[in-house]
């Protein structure tokens, strides 16, 4: 068997290294030359009978993702992208290319300022404190080493986001206004300009902005949270009924800190590393959870549903393998972490099945996860467009797919368990969810339970509602208009 990419240079090798699943080792015969290049044995096949020597290899890896971001033109020059790190293989990647990016000669360079964050799950994975000191020192370590500026957060920190998280940020409310263009110019005028008053642009960029205003605060604390937190972050994920609505309490949680952290150290951009196997996997998931009406937002290049904080997801391209072998082979670090612990004798999640599901078809049906990916980008379309906070989710921020008022009649049950207190009774936040995060919802256990800030924010908005319904009659118009705009 072939242990190690590249263990026997000739090797066409199928399956990714590491604990994937294993087939029976493909021949080794004679090594093969390089399709693109001629010279070199090819050390890795992409497609059907195109094996690729490592350089080779490298330069359609490295060009791949300038390419993601070339065609889509989201990313402004100048503009500081947030890179959202998780340790694990694609985000990893995700950072080297970035890194490689903006090392390269000018005209092929990225032009914009990274900064990273990594959140530490660790409490709600099962890792005892010391497990976690350990894990964040290490990461901690690789975040510095590029010489970025970094943040990193607990999953606990999440307890004490502001309900303003919720809301939809003052951006544009559809395209990005100002055109791609227009900014690649003034980027380069400014250049310009530096280069005329200094002595030119030595410094590499992505470093340089490091002391601006506000630029200097990567001052980062790797300590664990206060003890009563961490219990107060597992009392919430115990209270919740199924590991499915655990998996989506945790990405909401770890989504909504890494917005918040985008927004107060002023990253208009997040970049976050989903290969193409895991939006496959996503796609799948979502529509078994009642997303359809999503699909293109959650897993699309570009999420932009928190108005002034814009998601992209350049990674989408690369199948789970190809990342494996680009690790490997140029010694990409990766930190292990430990997914969502379960109790004994819990039900598997509605994500872990998909995801053994889809591997496993892939191990016999090689497209099987590209096609996944190929159908969904085809099923994408607009999302509707929410007028106001209240005809989104509060808890997903996309706009309701159904109509506030059809669903108010609840089953009793759920209505008379509470202890009276008005605004915290489940039947007050059903309103405010689309489909999905309704059936979510109902298994996160007691209101009560909920973080902080969901409270808050649904507290907020049913009071609003309310308002609402009493002014209805002196309104003139119907349609609400966001808040600031004009
Ligand atoms: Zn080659
Ligand atoms: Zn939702």
């Amino acid at each position: 068997m072939c242990e190690a990419p590249g263990g026997c240079g000739g090797c066409a090798v199928g399956s990714a290294p590491g604990p994937a699943r294993r087939r029976p080792a493909p021949v080794c015969s004679q090594p093969r030359p390089c399709v693109k290049c001629g010279e070199g044995a090819a050390a890795v096949v992409i497609r059907v009978g195109d094996g690729f020597c490592r350089a080779c290899f490298r330069e359609y890896f490295v060009h791949k993702f300038r390419a993601m971001l070339g065609k889509n033109r989201v990313i402004f020059p100048g503009e500081k992208v947030l890179l959202a790190l998780s340790g694990g293989p694609a985000s990893s990647a995700m950072l080297r290319q970035v890194q490689e990016g903006l090392s390269r000669e000018t005209a092929k360079r990225l032009r914009f300022v990274p900064g990273l964050v990594y959140i530490d799950e660790g409490a709600v994975c099962g890792q005892s404190p010391e497990q976690r000191e350990q894990n964040l020192a290490q990461m901690e370590a690789l975040l510095q080493e590029t010489g970025f500026p970094y943040y990193l957060a607990s999953l606990e920190q999440a307890l004490e986001l502001p309900g303003s998280v919720l809301r939809r940020g003052p951006g544009a409310a559809g395209e990005p206004c100002p055109s791609y263009k227009v900014a690649v110019e003034g980027f380069i005028q400014q250049r310009r300009q530096e280069a005329a008053d200094g002595d030119g642009d030595t410094s590499p960029a992505g470093l340089s902005t490091q002391h601006g205003p506000g630029g200097d605060l990567a001052a980062p604390r790797a300590r664990l949270p206060a003890a009563a937190l961490t219990a107060e972050l597992l009392r919430l994920f115990e209270a919740v009924e199924t590991l499915t609505a655990k998996e989506e309490l945790l990405q909401m949680l770890r989504s909504h800190l890494i917005l918040h952290t985008a927004r107060t150290r002023g990253y208009p951009k997040v970049m976050t590393g989903e290969s193409c196997t895991r939006v496959a996997v996503k796609l799948l998931t979502n529509l078994a959870l009642g997303r359809g009406a999503f699909l293109a937002v959650d897993t699309g290049f570009v999420d932009g549903r928190h108005g002034d904080v814009t998601l992209v997801r350049p990674m989408r391209e690369y199948m789970a393998k190809e990342i494996a072998f680009y690790n490997h082979f140029f010694g990409v670090p990766t930190v292990i972490t430990p997914p969502l612990s379960t109790k004994r004798r819990e039900k598997t999640s509605i994500h872990r099945l998909m995801e053994s599901f889809l591997l496993g078809l892939q191990v016999d049906f090689p497209s099987t996860i590209s096609t996944v990916y190929r159908t969904g980008e085809k099923l994408s379309a607009a999302p509707a467009e929410a007028g106001s906070e209240l005809q989104r989710c509060l808890l997903c921020l996309c706009a309701l797919d159904i109509a506030g008022e059809e669903e108010l009649a609840l089953e009793p049950t759920l209505v008379t368990e509470e202890t009276g207190n008005g605004p915290e009774s489940r039947a007050a936040f059903i309103p405010l969810l689309c489909y999905s995060c309704r059936l979510t919802f109902k298994e996160m256990g007691s209101p009560a339970t909920l973080p902080p800030y969901v409270r808050a924010e649904a507290q907020h908005r049913s009071c609003r509602a309310r308002m609402k319904e009493q002014i209805q009659e002196f309104l003139l118009e119907d349609d609400e208009e966001e808040p600031g705009a004009s």
